[in-house]
């Protein structure tokens, strides 16, 4: 079974917005689905991951199991929410709703780049991690920070969505 993208909820968002919206959430799909993706995740050693190992954690993101609902749907669900943020910040998560609000200055500015929704899906799956699978980012020591499972999440989607940018094909992890 694929994984599917689900957005449940969507605030704030024109029309316009939404088509860079579903074209960020489409390349995150073909990604999550990849084998380049599983063998890039199965590397990785975060840290601060609740005990996982990085195997269960893949399996847990794929079979669609977050912490809001324990029935194995196969859907990475997202509640999205469109506002104006502090600047510098790109968006945020209300851990105990799962709402992720994406920063209206940071999503416009995506807007205007040729590869935005490359940036926009990296971050929405950073957030994701923490929203639908509850993983946070240690604070001390600080190098852990971007060691954490959301950031190392975010940044293979971003890597890989360069690489498809460029022309890459990624294989399917179903075959
Ligand atoms: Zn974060």
């Amino acid at each position: 079974m694929d994984l599917k993208i689900k957005i449940n909820s969507l605030e704030g968002f024109s029309e316009e917005d939404t088509h860079l919206l579903y074209k960020a959430l489409r390349l995150q799909e073909s990604i999550l689905n990849s084998q380049e993706f599983k063998q890039r995740w199965l590397q990785a050693k975060p840290k601060h991951n609740k005990g996982f190992s990085q195997l269960q954690i893949y399996n847990q993101i794929m079979k669609g199991q977050s912490r809001f609902e324990e029935i194995v749907d196969y859907e990475l669900d997202y509640f999205l929410r469109k506002y104006k943020l502090k600047r510098g910040t790109l968006a945020s998560t209300a851990m105990s709703t799962g709402v992720i609000v994406i920063n209206l200055l940071q999503f416009n500015y995506w807007k205007k780049l040729e590869n935005g929704h490359v940036y926009l899906s990296s971050c929405l799956f950073h957030e994701a991690l923490h929203s639908q699978h509850g993983f946070t980012h240690p604070w001390f020591p600080p190098s852990w920070k971007r060691r954490s499972v959301p950031y190392i999440g975010g940044n293979i989607v971003r890597e890989l969505g360069e690489q498809v940018v460029r022309g890459r094909k990624l294989t399917s992890v179903k075959g």
